[in-house]
């Protein structure tokens, strides 16, 4: 029965009593607070301090190490970085110690290594410089094997089985290669390193090390492929990476009365609005003044930490947004994406909001991605991957972009993989993100330089150069060599490929890390199939046009240009021998696949053991991840809608029996109808929740291995979710609105 009275915490933290019908009360009190809002200052003032002033401040950058460092010094910390040499004990101790001198001058009082173990999070602990006090008074002291080396317990991170057959043993390791930064926090500062994390047995645990080690794997075919070809300056090959970043604002207030977005960081219930994004309105729209002071005080945080944030606007959904940097390293590029997540998380709740990096946080509208750019550049700056105004005799960039070609039809399982996460899965396939088929887009302009390559006929060149506008004093617009493609998952833009497919939340670590893995092999492929040629006395021409000829001829079958959300698609796809694997269940098994344990050993990314862990972590996450949802579905259920939808069917009941007592011989035909109605789905709660309930335990008893567990998980537990959550849906636009407990997507997307 439903309870006259209950005590609850409001979110202001006071314990407060009211009647049931408060739920609705709630929502009101929560809309006031967003009202009285005002939009919040951010520290910098850019009429007194440039952004060249302030960009880096917080980064041990290598132009602060050149000032701070003996010359010597520096100079091998600079072989290290670009050679990658390792540098000598006593000299890290230099190091550490500049680097410590410099952050207590700019009030740090703590230091952590910070690593980014399976959670898909950053870790860290900070310790303090204090070594000693006593006599002598406090000390600070940070040695090089401070900077070096950690030692934090690995027992409490996940790995996937690698723990149980070594010891519970971790380290962290310095990564010189992304510089030490100073995180600000409203009472003081941490300086934070950036590390690797392994088992005492040297098993990666982190995102880090294999994203690495597939750097230099690129490095070294890169080089060696560019070699081949003749080019003579370039010693080193990088992987570049600019991810766009959408995520959605929430205000506060709401946030706090939505156990699911705090705990799912998604909205488990609620019926879709009237008005969604069906208007087209919000995309590029004006950004409103709450919302903008909040961007420019994440982008002022983010320069002092040399976060080089770009482009800011409004987002396809309702209070959906999006942020994307100038590119960078990818390493680089993969630790300032998760700085900056923190950032927006931290600097929202200084403006009332809540950041939701969910892929998929309310359904009925889109969801967030990440679209991750991807290129090769050499050590002079050269983008591998820019075509030039003549791409058909740009033998180099062909050659680069055969070999992605070759590596996205090769491993588009792997890289689906990737990308699979059991909050991805709402949002792939679906009619706002690229399907789970993965294909390249190359546009017009490329795809008749690749067809012209594979029948031999002559490239008919650019037509089309200048815009015609029809309006005669506008100046000449010129025009891209491709269109864009939304719909395609991994799609050439220009200079780049776009890998389309990651989720919001996702570190781009593991993405980039298959990414880079599976072109090193390409690019080892065309290496030795042009090194034969060559040793067999060919000319290196005539090699180069027959080993692309071949390699894009085997490989055509993945590139698409057309629409990749249309059913036609799906059914050529299937034609063509494509993987569509739909769900993270489909897809993660591929991961210990024998050609996945051979791709990786060969390049050393990952070993089988360290495979096989993460595959067991994502597996185990994708579990856990239903779990929660389960439950929090059954609670919230049970305990918050079941009983509105009670009140409200008594409130009916006794409003017809009352009418019914007061005048005889009313016809209540139609409101006892709409009685009934409200039973009935009220029932249906009640038994799919139930239901849910019995699901859910069984599932939790299964001891089965892994794979059958998530399976168990995708096949019985979301549709006992979705039934919970269809008909809590229909109830919500039909309990009065005044008890209703959850605030309503109208809301939370709208009022902000
Ligand atoms: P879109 O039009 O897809 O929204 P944006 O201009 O917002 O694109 O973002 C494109 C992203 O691609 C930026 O982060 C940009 O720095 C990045 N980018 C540009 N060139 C390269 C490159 N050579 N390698 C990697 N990323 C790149
Ligand atoms: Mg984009």
């Amino acid at each position: 029965m439903v309870q006259a009275t209950t005590t609850h915490t409001n979110h202001r933290g006071s314990a407060s009593q009211h009647n049931s019908a408060s739920g609705g009360m709630n929502r009101q009190r929560a809309i006031q607070t967003v009202q009285g809002r005002e939009p919040v200052k951010s520290s910098i003032d850019y009429t007194k301090t440039s952004v060249t002033e302030v960009f880096g401040t917080n980064v041990f950058s290598r132009q602060t190490m050149r000032t701070l460092l003996p010359r010597t010094v520096y100079k091998a910390l600079v072989r290290c970085l670009d050679q990658g040499e390792s540098l000598e004990p006593h000299l890290a101790d230099v190091v550490a110690n500049a680097m410590k001198d410099w952050a207590i001058a700019r009030g740090a009082t703590h230091f952590t290594h910070w690593f980014h173990p399976m959670t898909g999070l950053t870790a860290e602990k900070h310790d303090s410089f204090l070594v000693s006090s006593g006599e002598e008074g406090a000390i600070l002291e940070f040695s090089g094997k401070n900077l070096i080396q950690g030692e934090p317990d690995a027992s409490s991170f996940p790995s996937g089985g690698i723990r149980s057959t070594f010891e519970a043993r971790g380290y962290t390791g310095w990564d010189p290669t992304s510089p030490a930064f100073i995180m600000e926090s409203i009472n003081g500062k941490t300086l934070c390193i950036p590390t690797v994390f392994c088992a005492y047995s040297g098993h990666a645990l982190d995102k880090k090390t294999p994203l690495l080690r597939s750097i230099d794997a690129v490095n070294k075919q890169g080089t060696r492929l560019l070699k081949n070809l003749g080019n003579k300056t370039a010693k080193r090959v990088i992987c570049t990476v600019g991810p766009e970043q959408e995520y959605f604002l929430i205000d506060e207030s709401f946030y706090h009365l939505r156990p699911d977005l705090i705990n799912c960081g998604r909205a488990l219930f609620g019926a879709k609005p009237p008005k969604g994004q069906e208007m087209e309105d919000h995309y590029w729209g004006s950004i409103r003044e709450r919302v903008l002071s909040f961007m420019m005080d994440t982008e002022s945080e983010l320069y002092k930490l040399g976060v080089p944030v770009k482009t800011r606007h409004n987002e396809v959904a309702p209070a959906q947004f999006e942020v994307a940097p100038v590119f960078e390293s990818s390493n680089i590029a993969t630790d300032h994406n998760m700085v900056l997540m923190e950032v927006f998380k931290k600097t929202a709740q200084k403006h009332g909001f809540r950041c939701l990096f969910h892929e998929k946080p309310f359904s009925g509208v889109n969801g967030s991605g990440k679209h991750n750019n991807w290129s090769l550049a050499d050590d002079e700056g050269n983008n591998l991957l820019e075509p030039g105004s003549t791409p058909t005799e740009n033998k180099q960039f062909i050659v680069f972009l055969t070999a992605v070609i070759r590596a996205v039809n090769k491993y588009g399982a792997l890289l689906r993989a990737s990308i699979a996460t059991a909050a991805n899965d709402h949002r792939l396939g679906a009619n706002e993100a690229p399907p789970a088929i993965m294909s390249i887009y190359l546009g017009d302009r490329l795809s008749a330089v690749v067809d012209s390559i594979i029948t031999g006929k002559a490239d008919p060149g650019n037509s089309l150069k200048t815009l015609q506008t029809g309006v005669s004093n506008l100046p000449e617009l010129f025009r891209d060599d491709s269109d864009r493609n939304r719909t395609s998952p991994f799609a050439f833009t220009g200079n780049k490929f776009e890998f389309r497919a990651v989720g919001s939340s996702q570190s781009i670590g593991w993405p980039n890390t298959i990414l880079n893995t599976m072109a090193a092999e390409s690019l080892d492929y065309l290496s030795t199939q042009i090194e034969a040629g060559v040793k067999a006395g060919k000319d290196l021409n005539t090699v180069v046009t027959e080993v692309v000829k071949t390699t894009l001829t085997e490989n055509q079958r993945v590139l698409f240009n057309g629409d990749n959300y249309s059913r036609d698609w799906h059914e050529e796809a299937a034609r063509r021998g494509l993987p569509n694997l739909r769900n993270t269940v489909e897809a993660l098994p591929v991961l210990v696949a024998p050609e996945t344990q051979e791709l990786f050993e060969k390049y050393r990314v990952l070993s089988k053991d360290e495979l096989h862990s993460r595959s067991n972590v994502m597996l185990e996450g994708y579990c856990k991840t239903i779990n929660i949802e389960a439950l929090m579905t059954i609670q919230i259920g049970a305990t918050m809608i079941l009983p509105a939808a009670l009140e409200y069917q008594s409130k009916l009941a006794n409003t017809i029996v009352q009418t019914k007592n007061a005048v005889s011989g009313l016809d209540l035909g139609p409101q006892e109808k709409y009685l009934r109605e409200v039973v009935e789905r009220t029932n249906k709660l009640k038994t799919s929740l139930e239901q849910l309930d019995a699901i859910s335990r069984e599932a939790d008893d299964s001891d089965s291995d892994v794979l059958h567990h998530a399976s168990f998980y995708q096949s019985k537990v979301i549709p006992a979710i979705t039934a919970v959550r269809t008909v809590a849906d229909e109830l919500e636009t039909m309990v009065d609105d005044s008890l209703w407990p959850l605030p309503k997507f109208r809301e939370m997307l709208y009022i902000y």
